[in-house]
């Protein structure tokens, strides 16, 4: 796989989304970090996004919701280059039906080498960075390189 370098802006494109137990913690993460999330574009899945924005009044585009296919969006917005950050409190004590989902789109994460926190303390040390309110070059792999090497 060849990479290119891609430059994040300021202002980044954040999908949030937590499992059913894990919304009181991204809903108190949100609030402890209101004033630094209103600055970038935030995603989320479909209750996620409608329990944050309740509880902070911050404005979130809201997708459809994570056992319907709101994880294969956000996947997807990452593949367009659309979302460069994932706060994605998953939780690792019940199992989902949307499993294989969940795995898909921490998979597309690793390939298109976006930053995931799983967890509130990851989180925190993410938006704590100087890095995540400046420009930052991003390695994405190349993919106008990688569809002509399969064709010839
Ligand atoms: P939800 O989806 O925000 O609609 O609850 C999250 C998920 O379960 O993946």
């Amino acid at each position: 796989m060849e990479y290119k370098n891609i430059t994040l802006p300021a202002n980044k494109s954040i999908a949030l989304i937590a499992h059913d137990n894990k919304k009181p913690d991204i809903v108190k993460w949100c609030q402890d970090h209101k004033e630094d999330l209103s600055g970038h574009t935030l995603y989320a899945t479909g209750t996620t996004g409608s329990v944050i924005s309740n509880a902070t009044g911050l404005t979130i585009q809201r997708l459809i919701s994570g056992p319907l296919g709101g994880d294969q969006q956000v996947g997807s917005l990452i593949t367009e280059g659309k979302v460069d950050f994932l706060i994605f409190f998953w939780d690792p004590f019940e199992p989902m039906p949307h499993d294989p989902d969940v795995k898909a789109l921490l998979r597309i994460a690793a390939v298109w080498n976006i930053p995931v926190a799983c967890n509130p303390i990851s989180a925190d040390f993410m938006i704590a960075s100087p890095l995540f309110a400046t420009e930052f070059q991003r390695s994405v792999p190349d993919y106008e390189s990688y569809i002509t090497k399969r064709t010839h």
